[in-house]
């Protein structure tokens, strides 16, 4: 799939579930109403929208939420995806706190990635953010999955308190471990309009400051728009997702599946196609094919989170319901 724009669409992130078992401070309202268990696009129908998306190109997938791990049949989502839809690479964003007792189905079901969210390595920070008082199991969760040989990511969004931005534990994972630590700068979507980010420039500045010699990684390109950074004498490396400070927008590849069932062509904008109806009236492969196509031909040419104003509606959910 080729959009307006030259860009070739390669990728989708399937939010498998809009609840979530944390409350993210910049994420999740303390309650919310779930969308109803039959608004959710069920194993069959994600996998109806793989096979015809691999047909078109897709050849990543990353599975998300919500908290995709509080919705049982995880792994035999993965085996279908790869083994049935023909997915080349199929990975999944978690908060971890589930991770454990999922990671023998993962791995059998061959799990090509996965990516941690962590804030904070500190126990008082975390739960500040998160709710959540056990950042030390999800430490060990990280532990265990690299253990497994999982290729693991950990993704931080570090908020502007006015204070040293708090990276320096964080990467320091990554001096012993083979992971990547990447900073993700904080999108004005849902409650992060209500929060401060720090600039991923400024980040790298103090990194750059704090350890000799380093160097940009371009062997690390992913099939994301992450740039990555070696540190000397470390194991891991580090990446910044820099949306807000460098947008990435004219190397986009990807598209998103609601939970509901929206297919959305860009993170900051409302607008989008409602493949659940097609799904659930005629349903047909070519059907879903035109849907998918008419998602890549509505990508816009950029998001426009730090212009002034926006030429059609935007976004107006939560990241939870959409899939960060
Ligand atoms: N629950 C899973 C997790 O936390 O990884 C998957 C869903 S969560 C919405 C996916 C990612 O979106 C998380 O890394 C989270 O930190 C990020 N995120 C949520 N709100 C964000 C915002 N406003 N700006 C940038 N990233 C955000
Ligand atoms: Fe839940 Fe992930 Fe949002 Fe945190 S970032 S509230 S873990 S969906």
């Amino acid at each position: 799939m080729i959009d307006l724009y030259n860009r070739s669409i390669d990728y989708m992130r399937i939010s498998v579930t809009d609840r979530c078992n944390l409350r993210c401070i910049y994420c999740m309202p303390e309650t919310v109403q779930p969308l109803p268990a039959e608004e959710l696009l069920s194993y069959e129908e994600m996998t109806r929208v793989c096979i015809e998306g691999s047909h078109l190109g897709i050849r990543f997938i990353k599975l998300t939420g919500g908290e995709p791990l509080v919705r049982d049949g995880i792994p035999a989502l993965v085996d279908e995806l790869k083994r049935k839809a023909g997915i080349e690479r199929v990975s999944l964003t978690t908060n971890g706190v589930l991770l454990p007792r999922h990671l023998d189905g993962l791995c059998s079901a061959g799990i090509d990635g996965i990516t941690v969210s962590l804030d904070s390595l500190d126990p008082e920070r975390f739960k500040a953010t998160t709710g959540y008082a056990h950042v030390g199991d999800i430490i060990a969760a990280i532990h265990e999955s690299i253990a497994r040989n999982i290729r693991v990511k950990v993704n931080a969004v570090l908020i502007d308190d006015g204070g040293k931005p708090a990276w320096r534990n964080l990467a320091e994972l990554a001096r012993t471990l083979p992971l990547a630590v990447r900073f993700i700068e904080m999108m004005p979507i849902g409650y992060g309009s209500v929060f401060h980010g720090v600039r991923n420039d400024v980040i790298l500045e103090q990194i750059r400051a704090s350890y000799a010699g380093v160097i940009e990684d371009t062997t690390m390109k992913g099939a994301g728009p992450a740039v990555y950074y070696h540190i000397p004498g470390f194991k891991g490396c580090i990446g910044f997702i820099s949306a807000m400070s460098h947008s990435f927008c004219h190397i986009c590849n990807r598209i998103r599946l609601t939970a509901d069932g929206m297919l959305k062509p860009c993170l900051c904008y409302a607008d989008g196609i409602d493949l659940k109806a097609i799904l659930r009236s005629e349903g047909s492969g070519g059907a879903i094919r035109q849907a998918l196509l008419d998602a890549a031909a509505l990508k816009p040419a950029s998001h426009c989170f730090t212009k002034p104003q926006a030429q059609k509606p935007l976004e107006q959910r939560l990241m939870s319901a959409i899939g960060g």
